[in-house]
């Protein structure tokens, strides 16, 4: 029987920089996009051989900003991977998108070639707030856009929202939910602001005009209340879905799913390893044209490493983690997790029910520090339980590396 693949193709090119970005994207190469567009195929046309044996049933066009790219490139990318003969023919096929950079002509191209969900980046209802994090559209563009994509056949769409803004008040957060709920989206993503080194808006780490953590914590767990009235019901820490309509692809990352990345800094994982591609265009476009190879760090992922990846990852969603697949993973008990878990549900942060543990919205708002816990505790145990002659040395699990992966690969900030 055929595995199932997901597919991610980084496209690294915006129109401007978000001031709060730290993702990898460049701007001022449009020149370049035909040349990467290149790369791209070629690197997909060598890679297809491998793919004997896997069935590509999502695949996700991710930036970076896909909709600057254009059309045609995307649909020549697409088609030659579609020429693989491994893709689906229900396969969820996902662009992000950018209001500035939304076009129905285009619309209608992309859904035509089979793509079938957009992710549109809106971020925030009000102007004033979109022009202070950089964004070179209005609310008004963000609406157009949804109906542009709707109007070109796309019955699958997720808006992506922020809180924690600066100067953002409980209602100015209230009214940009009301106005992500108005675009009538399948799914909608909400993510706190992260002041990130390095970006421009590090320099108000410290600023009192930034909603302190209390505050953040609160229009989360707002969020999570208002959407699951309005029929968006939470599947993940930060997503939120409409019956049927959760991102099967960003559902792979968190269930240990298998994905193949193809771009700078996509990043993969196949058989027990993980991998990431150079984060620099020029680096990748290189290694892919000149046969060096892509690869800038690859790791192998196996035994009591996976069944901590099975933790961190499965705690971010609603269907949590159970004995039964954690034994199936590391052939080991979860003792202590277990004590762990049952202190949280004590607190109101985690519950059990059939089989499985869950975080409650407020175990997801503490998910950091408790999976961090919950990772010290796993390891822990298995220095209690390592045999005499199991002599290895169990070094403190390094929950930064963990973290720090994890979010590369879900573009994710929370
Ligand atoms: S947030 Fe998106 S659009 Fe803005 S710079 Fe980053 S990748 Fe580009």
């Amino acid at each position: 029987m055929e595995k199932s693949l997901g597919i991610y193709i980084h496209i690294p090119f915006c129109r401007s920089r978000c001031l709060y970005c730290d993702f990898y994207s460049t701007t001022g190469r449009e020149n370049d996009m035909t040349r990467y567009e290149a790369a791209l195929r070629r690197h997909i046309r060598e890679y297809a051989p491998q793919l004997d044996g896997y069935v590509i049933d999502t695949v996700y066009f991710g930036g970076g900003t896909p909709s600057c790219f254009g059309a045609s490139r995307l649909i020549s990318v697409f088609d030659e991977l579609k020429r693989s003969g491994h893709v689906s023919i229900d396969a969820e096929v996902t662009v992000e998108a950018n209001p500035e950079s939304v076009d129905k002509a285009e619309f209608i191209r992309l859904h035509r070639a089979g793509f079938n969900r957009v992710s549109l980046g809106v971020q925030a209802s009000s102007d004033k707030a979109l022009r202070e994090l950089g964004r070179v559209h209005s609310f008004n563009d963000a609406s157009n856009a949804v109906e542009i994509a709707r109007s070109a056949g796309f019955l699958n769409i997720s808006v992506d929202m922020m809180y924690g803004l600066p100067n953002q008040s409980n209602e100015d957060w209230s009214n940009a939910l009301m106005a992500a709920v108005g675009l009538k989206p399948d799914h909608i993503s909400c993510y706190g602001l992260k002041i990130e080194e390095g970006t421009p808006f590090y320099i108000f780490r410290d600023s009192p005009f930034l909603p302190d953590d209390d505050k953040q914590a609160d229009m989360y767990l707002y969020a999570v209340d208002v959407l699951s009235r309005f029929g968006y019901k939470q599947y993940e820490v930060s997503n939120f879905a409409r019956r049927g309509r959760e991102s099967r692809h960003n559902s792979k990352y968190w269930t240990g799913g298998e994905y193949i990345g193809f771009g700078a800094s996509a990043h993969s994982y196949i058989g027990s390893v993980r991998y990431a591609a150079f984060s620099d265009i020029d680096r990748y476009m290189d290694g892919v044209e000149g046969g060096g190879g892509v690869v800038e760090t690859s790791e192998e992922i196996e035994g009591f490493e996976l069944a901590a990846e099975y933790l961190m990852l499965r705690l971010r969603t609603v269907d949590g983690v159970s004995e039964e697949e954690y034994y199936g993973i590391y052939k080991c008990g979860m003792k202590r997790v277990l004590e762990l878990l049952e202190s949280y549900e004590e607190r109101g942060w985690a519950v059990y029910r059939e089989g499985r543990w869950r975080f409650t919205p407020e175990g997801f708002l503490l998910s950091n520090t408790l999976i961090g816990e919950i990772l010290d505790a796993q390891t822990r145990e298995r220095r209690e339980t390592l045999r005499p002659w199991q002599t290895a040395p169990v070094e403190d699990s390094d929950q930064t590396e963990l973290f720090t992966t994890e979010r590369r690969i879900t573009g994710i900030v929370y």
